[in-house]
């Protein structure tokens, strides 16, 4: 072999490891794709989970949930979610494990955070006052990860602190989760 391929093969070698580390650090999904492949397969075939035993407004037992899904709302809309309430800045939790994939606000919600959960749905948690500090676009939360806290921005500025609650299935729209978390 002569000596420009070799430095060629020796500098391919550590781009490639230069990549490998830079992927390492990232969040996932590269990082877990490198690291536990299983459990990104599992997670995106899985059959989305039919009980969520962590109701999302820490301290709010399950008996305590009011179904509020399917209210009439301004302009013609019904409520797709369920409204859970608590006190001004009380954590709200990720009722599932999953990817942080939004925290653009929007008028309705306000201040919200959107996870996508397994069996590729995706859980909408909006009205926050505010998102948990260190949250970011990207990264992995386990259930029960604090995303942020109690509040009534959007449009329910000015109503009792609550978090709006929803669960939206690929391609089926929203769907209720009171009975998940009952
Ligand atoms: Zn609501």
């Amino acid at each position: 072999m002569n000596r420009s391929v070799k430095n060629l093969l020796g500098l391919l070698f550590l781009a490639a490891l230069l990549g490998l580390a830079a992927a390492m650090a990232s969040p996932f999904p590269l990082k877990m794709l490198l690291t536990q492949p299983g459990k990104v397969y599992d997670f995106v075939t899985a059959d989305p989970p039919q009980h969520l035993a962590i109701v999302p407004v820490q301290g709010v037992a399950s008996r305590q949930l009011v179904d509020t899904w399917g209210g009439a709302r301004s302009g013609g809309r019904k409520h797709e979610g369920i409204d859970i309430f608590g006190p001004r800045n009380t954590p709200v939790l990720s009722a599932t494990d999953g990817l942080v994939v939004s925290l653009s606000p929007n008028s309705l919600g306000g201040t919200v955070v959107w996870v996508l959960g397994p069996g590729r749905e995706r859980h909408y948690y909006a009205h926050l006052e505010s998102h948990a500090p260190s949250l970011a676009v990207g990264q992995w939360v386990e259930a029960g990860t604090v995303l942020g806290f109690v509040g009534d921005s959007g449009n329910a500025r000015g109503t009792p602190p609550h978090l709006h609650y929803g669960i939206y299935r690929l391609g089926e729209g929203a769907v209720n989760p009171y009975d998940r978390l009952r």
